[in-house]
């Protein structure tokens, strides 16, 4: 088990835009192309465009922060169409309530609540992590299928780097498995859309 994200966002961005849309480049930016909430990298939705802008406290009950940058996220379509409208805090300064709500994912404490198996799939270790895991449809296959996906693409690229300097027939072996592994993983990923 591993932590959930790769490393923690942080909100860097300071001009003030009048329309929350407006945010969406400089939170791919601050995100690192990923949603905060499941670690995704945004290529495999179409970029930037597939990707939605989540409101972390949510548009309909605290419209005065829908422009606020510090309450947006650089979200995944499943991840933000399964939070929608969902505050179970109410008015409270907190972002939870007991074990109901959620963690702003600039927060190192959310990785608190969720480990990365070897398998790539999110397992949920708390019980908050457990409410936010099922509202955000964390156990989704593509989750596991896209950690997966990027550990074979950074192997593969080491070995096409290593290969460059030396030609070797066991790492050519290793080559074609990898490359024959993520084809596969890539097929049932494309079976997920
Ligand atoms: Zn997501």
């Amino acid at each position: 088990m591993t932590s959930v994200r790769k490393e923690i966002p942080a909100r860097t961005f300071k001009v003030q835009y009048s329309s929350y849309r407006q945010y969406k480049e400089p939170l791919r930016r601050d995100f690192n192309k990923r949603c905060g909430y499941c670690d995704d990298i945004d290529h495999h939705c179409n970029g930037k465009k597939g990707y939605h802008i989540d409101h972390f406290r949510p548009k309909n009950s605290f419209p005065e922060l829908s422009r606020d940058y510090s309450n947006l996220v650089y979200s995944c379509p499943y991840c933000n169409g399964g939070k929608g409208a969902d505050w179970p805090a109410g008015n409270s300064p907190e972002t939870f309530i007991g074990d109901e709500g959620y963690i702003d994912p600039c927060l190192s404490t959310y990785d608190n609540h969720f480990a990365r198996s070897d398998d790539g799939s999110i397992k949920p270790l708390t019980k908050l992590g457990q409410y936010i895991f099922k509202k955000l449809n964390l156990g989704l296959r593509r989750h596991k299928l896209i950690c997966m996906l990027e550990i074979l693409e950074g192997l593969l690229k080491q070995i096409g780097i290593a290969l460059e300097n030396n030609k070797d027939y066991d790492l050519l072996n290793k080559q074609s498995a990898v490359i024959r592994e993520y084809l596969l993983l890539q097929e049932h990923f494309r079976a997920t859309l």
